[in-house]
């Protein structure tokens, strides 16, 4: 099955859960990465270089690669190996400071008054990654892709009415994501489209913000919440897209009966479908 067969298969599984659908799919793929890279990816010789230049990964894979070891294997064998690797690299940066302006200019570091010291600037800028993370790198492409396959999914000249049914009943893109997609809009039609479907589902999101914050009010707060108890905190996730524990391995909730396995994410999040070895553009269903 190629990879936008995939992704079709997979962003239509996530518009059964409440969160937008890429940011689930980009979950999912983020996940799915982690696992190949604890293990195998960190071990390419361009992504160990760039590893060195970026001072490892982001604060935000960094949390998923944790996440995903300790569940995954059990222990923090990879993690540990890599990150003993860059601490030596780090400690020999630190050291190599000219010990000329060494004594004296670590005291000054800690000074409150007075001009900053070009030692402890130079330091601080070859502390500085010089490069981007690579989980970032390799993410952020396959995030343009399916934004580019979405588009064409939904595109009324040449994706599936199916599709944008699916897509009609789910979650508002989020924000960064609807950019995402406009951007890589193909036609006007498509265009035309996509603002349609996202601002309908925003008006619904108002509307039901409103009631939320009307039930508030003394006068009504006797009337029971519907749907629109968390209306606040999909309208937050519309803005933003997930929120960092939601995407680090926390599962959507399931908004519409879906007959699911285990593996798939209406059983509740990325799926767990092994594949180590494979990156997100290489996957394989499970
Ligand atoms: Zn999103
Ligand atoms: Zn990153």
């Amino acid at each position: 099955m190629t990879t936008m067969a995939l992704l079709y298969l997979d962003l239509k599984d996530a518009f059964q859960t409440e969160w937008c659908c890429l940011c689930y799919e980009m979950a999912r793929a983020t996940l799915k990465y982690m696992r190949y890279f604890v293990r195998e990816g960190k071990a390419d010789g361009q992504v160990w270089a760039g590893l060195l230049r970026s001072r490892g990964l982001c604060h935000r894979h960094a949390l998923v690669m944790l996440r995903a070891e300790v569940s995954e294997y059990g222990d923090g064998l990879s993690t540990g190996t890599l990150y003993d690797w860059l601490l030596d690299d780090l400690l020999r940066t630190i050291q190599k400071e000219d010990p000329g302006a060494g004594q004296a200019a670590w005291r000054n570091i800690f000074r409150r008054d007075g001009e900053p010291i070009p030692a402890a600037q130079r330091l601080a800028e070859r502390l500085t990654p010089s490069g981007p993370c690579q989980a970032c790198v390799h993410l952020d492409e396959y995030e343009a892709s399916a934004a580019w396959g979405f588009q064409r999914f939904v595109s009324p000249s040449r994706g599936e009415a199916e599709f944008r049914d699916g897509f009609e009943a789910a979650a508002p893109l989020c924000l960064p994501h609807f950019r995402a997609v406009l951007r890589e809009a193909e036609d006007g039609g498509t265009l035309d489209y996509l603002v349609q479907a996202q601002a309908r589902k925003l008006h619904d999101l108002s509307r039901e913000l409103k009631e939320y914050l009307r039930k508030h009010n003394y006068q009504y707060s006797h009337e029971p919440m519907g749907r629109e108890k968390d209306s606040w905190r999909r309208t937050l996730r519309a803005f933003v897209g997930q929120m960092p524990d939601e995407a680090t391995g926390l599962r959507g909730r399931v908004v519409r009966g879906r007959a699911g396995d285990g593996a798939s994410p209406a059983g509740g999040g990325p799926p767990r479908d092994g594949g180590e070895g494979h990156g997100p553009a290489e996957r394989e269903r499970p």
